[in-house]
């Protein structure tokens, strides 16, 4: 097994892996690769094949734009940002773009010295430093020691995305074949370890089938596809199924053990400190089952009566939670899933088993920690009072879900329907942005977004531009962010293609089939409902959602 891993031995395995279409080699010459490293470059590099700066569960993020890279490379080269900037439209890829400037520059000479675990160091660094400056002084000296070959793939891995046809399933399945153990066995693994790098250490050292569901590791979430009306509903569900309310508030995963409780939020970091009140009431859960996860909503509540999100978010905003704070706004756990008890892992079961586990521990429906109740339903026709009375318990409408389904972590399927509004809604990725007119002409106002092609294949297809919804305050940081993540300039700045890293969730009167975008529909008349900074692109809703919503007119 090698010692300390060259980032260019990396970068040319993924040229390699880049220059074939058939996903079988793809994995093969991976697979291959991870073979020879030592446990610590096989962690980084699974990592890093899988487009992650980090370990998933590790709430770091580096925060570099393409525009910080852009001008460190332009520092390196003394090539000017105006000589750059076509490149990056001839070429769509900053990677690229680093890689033609730096041998144009006869850098050649130079020999590739940079290991995978100068790569980490440099990646956590830039998490740390804060400032543009500061970061883009630190691309610099490292660039200015990289080959065409290295800058290539440090660029891509800094941008999140390595674009050589790797998703984390292949690397997944990389894993499996290098180490001989079952696809199934390392996707469970890595789900729940939340970290591909120390999946493929274990897979080697053939310790994956000893990893059961640990507390105190988060789990993704299982999320949600919008029915696009009641017949959708009807169509999808089987002859018999749950209609909860919908809460809005905090989605939050609760692990309890004897002496032990924590609460983590869907981006997988752990909140616990900043709900204290809940800590007791789910404690209590430790004498009923030895230990526990649940899946629930943190909701604003007096009693009885659910206070609106705004609420919540007069907290969210504050870093100590003061006891007059804790009285304003005080917080209930609803939980409408278990995931884990008593050394069991439950998530295979149906949602039927879940649910009767789930109320044997939590019955109360009143307290600081309640059940979420689940009716059973055999037709659509009640569900409109059902949503009216939702509304009026002050949620956000009705979750309708599939007892046989069981719980698909990171998945958006159809076995848990949502119906939130009388009115559809999409999750979208802002794409390109433009300035806005009148009084909006100083900010990056008006929004082209985008769907994913499919769960499986993250291509983002433009469904619509949208010019209102968001608060002046909003825009205006927005804007700053958009300059900062620019992708490519036109019309002197006024249009920028951006980054996809802001989501929205949009509303519109209709989607009609249309020529204007590359989806093939658009949405008429679309609003922005708002910024949803809880999900990332892997989240938002796809082509197939679009179709529905075409469909049913
Ligand atoms: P959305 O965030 O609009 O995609 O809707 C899905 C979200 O609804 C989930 O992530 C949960 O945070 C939230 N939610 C509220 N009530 C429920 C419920 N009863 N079951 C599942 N999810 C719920």
């Amino acid at each position: 097994m090698g010692k300390d891993s060259l980032l260019h031995n990396f970068a040319e395995t993924a040229e390699r892996v880049a220059a074939t279409t058939k996903k079988l080699e793809k994995a093969a010459l991976l697979g291959a690769y991870l073979r020879e490293q030592n446990d610590e470059d096989l962690a980084r590099a699974a990592r890093y094949f899988a487009g992650q700066q980090f370990a998933l569960k590790d709430a770091r993020t580096t925060n570099v734009g393409s525009s910080v890279l852009r001008d460190a490379l332009s520092e390196v080269t003394g090539a000017s940002v105006e000589e750059l900037r076509p490149r990056y439209v001839r070429l769509g890829d900053a990677g690229e773009v680093a890689y033609e400037v730096l041998r144009e520059y006869k850098r050649e000479a130079l020999q590739p010295t940079i290991t995978l675990a100068e790569t980490e160091s440099l990646i956590s660094q830039l998490s740390e430093l804060r400032g543009t400056k500061n970061k883009r002084a630190l691309l610099t000296s490292v660039l200015a020691r990289a080959t065409a070959l290295e800058a290539k793939y440090l660029v891509k891995l800094l941008l999140g995305d390595l674009r050589i046809g790797l998703k984390e399933g292949l690397v997944e399945d990389s894993i499996a074949r290098a180490f001989e153990t079952p696809l199934a066995e390392v996707a469970q693994a890595n789900m729940m370890l939340g970290d591909i790098g120390e999946t493929a250490v274990r897979a080697r050292r053939a310790e994956l089938h000893s990893i059961s569901m640990r507390l105190f590791r988060p789990l993704k979430f299982m999320l949600a596809t919008a029915a696009a009306d009641l017949d959708d509903i009807a169509r999808t569900m089987p002859a018999e199924f749950y209609v909860e309310d919908k809460f809005d508030g905090i989605r939050a995963q609760a692990h309890v053990e004897a002496g032990r409780v924590a609460l983590y939020s869907r981006t997988m970091d752990e909140v616990t400190h900043r709900f204290p009140e809940l800590e007791a009431p789910l404690a209590t859960l430790a004498t009923l089952a030895a230990d526990v996860i649940l899946d629930g909503e943190i909701v604003p509540a007096r009693g009885p009566e659910i206070l609106p999100f705004t609420e919540l978010q007069k907290r969210l905003g504050r870093k100590t939670v003061s006891e007059e704070l804790l009285r304003a706004t005080p917080v209930v756990f609803i939980a409408y899933d278990l995931l884990y008890a008593s050394g069991r892992m439950l998530i295979d079961e149906p949602l039927e088993l879940r649910r009767r586990l789930l109320e044997e521990l939590v019955t109360d429906e009143e307290g600081t920690l309640r059940l979420s109740r689940a009716r059973r339903a055999d037709s659509i026709a009640t569900l409109d009072a059902e949503f009216d009375a939702a509304r009026g318990r002050g949620n956000e409408g009705l979750m309708i879900k599939d007892p046989r389904s069981s719980y698909k972590p990171g998945r958006r399927g159809r076995e848990w329907l949502k119906l939130k509004r009388a009115i559809a809604t999409l999750d979208v990725v802002v794409t390109a942005v433009e300035v806005g007119h009148g009084k909006r002409r100083h900010l990056l106002s008006d929004y082209t977004f985008a769907v994913r092609r499919s769960e499986e294949d993250p291509e983002l297809l433009n469904v619509g531009k949208a010019y209102s919804g968001l608060t002046d305050a909003e825009l205006a940081e927005l804007t700053e962010w958009f300059r900062q993540h620019t992708l490519q300039e036109f019309a002197h700045g006024r249009v920028r293609t951006v980054e996809p890293q802001i989501i929205l969730e949009v509303t519109f009167d209709r989607v009609q089939e249309s020529k204007r975008h590359k989806s093939g529909y658009a949405l008429r008349f679309p609003r922005i409902l708002r910024l949803r900074e809880d999900k990332t692109v892997a989240e938002i809703d796809t082509l197939e959602a679009v179709r529905r919503l075409a469909e049913n007119g």
